[in-house]
């Protein structure tokens, strides 16, 4: 029978190995990581509920964003307190097809509005390198728990960095699928043109595993096409006739810490030797528009999105005289104050007689930062950038600072306008906390990510372990 299992360096596929043997039962591997969320989830606070399930292939943890039949999906928000979804959301529906069974709902920013997981009403994730830290956000609940051994992978949310930023943060592997490529149907909406599910994982190949499993045309979900390739899972280390496009406005950002930029620049001098032609290009406006677009298009559609909760039909309701009354007492009661601002924001940017000068004018912007992405794809097959300016902030150091943590995505924002892919890979350390590469694909590019991704992951070397549990 099976040693001691250590969840801190299993990967999926190493457990999926184990059980196709028999060496393990899928009860044995379940209990394994809850063991592991009794051990750890304590500090780090990743979990907002486990639950019971019956798959037997290699569990999972969702991102409180994705419905799940019969478990409370809250959001990370008051509002939907006690909301348990009679359905499943088609992610959560085919990751139980593939029998891998649900450990639990990761914590989240409130509706994935932030960068640290501190707008959950329910409490912030801590980091597993240094628990004073963020896990980034608003994926951080996903992210830490890949990390600290609590999940062998997880699903996330990413609108404008939810999945790249906190796997950046937490040192382990997160891929944005390209728009249109997983569903959305059941997924909590925060900005519907911009959402995206996408997995959480140590390696890059248990990325693919699990976004062969998501990915793919789904008739609930209109926006959703067929992939135009199977999912490859990467193998070898030769990056032989890979063009690496280094977009100078990324990589020289300011903000960007120096301790970021060296990690990054050499993952670059890696995949040199790997055999890629490295070349700098431009994306003149993503950088200085990037994030006025986003901070428009995003809030006006979360408006537009977060006026379904009244307290009529999902989770909490206040008591009011009129109808009226109780509307807005539940909305008083139930929603941060990240949302209120964003609901604000996106009704003021969407009214008349301002709709042209601000919504209209995103929409015009996004479409020349999708375009200059596209010139720049023409040229190389892959970009690459920091995903995050900095490492792993302290916990309370942004929270009264909107804008400080919204700088937060600066990096990550451009490419999810654009609708591309993004892969982050832990790509080394600055001041002993880890330092996410990002890596952007062309539409349906993930299998080329996928291969860079892995390519370098083997060169790097990188220990995805936290120092203080090695
Ligand atoms: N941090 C960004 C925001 O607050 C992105 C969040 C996300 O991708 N869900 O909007």
């Amino acid at each position: 029978m099976a040693a001691v299992i250590d969840t801190l360096r299993l990967t999926a596929e190493g457990a999926k190995d184990l059980l196709k043997r028999g060496e393990l039962t899928g009860a044995e591997l379940r209990a394994a990581y809850l063991d592991a969320i009794a051990e750890r989830d304590g500090e780090l606070h990743c979990f907002l509920r486990t639950a019971d399930s019956d798959g037997d292939g290699v569990p999972i943890a969702l991102k409180d964003v994705i419905s799940t039949k019969g478990v409370e999906t809250t959001a990370g928000s008051r509002i939907l307190d006690g909301y348990v979804p009679v359905f499943d959301a088609t992610v959560a529906a085919r990751v139980k097809a593939a029998g891998l069974g649900l450990l639990g709902k990761t914590n989240t920013d409130e509706f994935a509005m932030g960068s640290s997981t501190e707008n959950s009403a329910y409490g912030p994730s801590r980091n597993p390198w240094d628990p004073a830290r963020v896990p980034g956000g608003s994926g951080g609940g996903s992210a830490a728990a890949v990390t600290a051994g609590l999940a062998p992978w997880a699903l996330g949310s990413d609108t404008g960095g939810s999945i790249k930023q906190p796997s950046a943060l937490c040192g382990n592997v997160g891929l944005r699928p390209t728009y249109g490529s997983v569903s959305r149907y059941g997924v909590v909406a925060f900005a519907s043109s911009l959402d995206q599910v996408g997995p959480v994982a140590k390696t890059v190949r248990d990325v693919a595993l699990l976004y062969s499993i998501i990915a793919g045309r789904d008739p609930l979900d209109s926006t959703t096409a067929e992939l135009p390739e199977a999912v490859r899972l990467p193998e070898g280390d030769s990056l032989a006739g890979v063009r690496v496009g280094v977009p100078t406005e990324l990589n020289e950002a300011e903000g960007i810490e120096p301790g970021v930029r060296e990690a990054v620049q050499r993952a670059i001098e890696f995949a040199e030797e790997l055999g890629a032609e490295v070349g700098e290009c431009s994306l003149p406006r993503s950088v200085r528009y990037g994030m006025p677009c986003y901070y428009l298009i995003a809030p006006a559609e979360a408006s537009s999105n977060l006026a379904r909760y009244d307290g009529v039909r999902f989770g909490k309701r206040a008591e009011g005289a009129s109808y009226q009354e109780m509307v807005d007492r539940t909305r008083d009661e139930g929603f941060g104050p990240e949302p209120k601002r964003r609901i604000m924001l996106g009704t003021y940017a969407l009214s008349s007689g301002y709709y042209d000068a601000f919504y209209g004018q995103a929409q015009k912007v996004r479409t020349l930062i999708i375009e200059e992405h596209r010139e720049a794809l023409e040229r190389f097959d892959v970009l690459v950038s920091p995903t995050s300016p900095t490492v792993a902030f302290k916990i309370g150091e942004r929270a009264a600072d909107p804008l400080a943590m919204y700088a937060s995505d600066l990096l990550t924002i451009p490419s999810c306008l654009a609708g591309l892919p993004g892969l982050s890979i832990p790509c080394g350390l600055s001041a002993g906390l880890p330092v996410g590469l990002q890596l952007i694909g062309p539409q349906f590019g993930e299998n080329l990510l996928f291969r860079v991704g892995h390519a370098l992951e083997q060169a790097l070397g990188f220990d995805i372990v936290p120092e203080r549990w090695r």
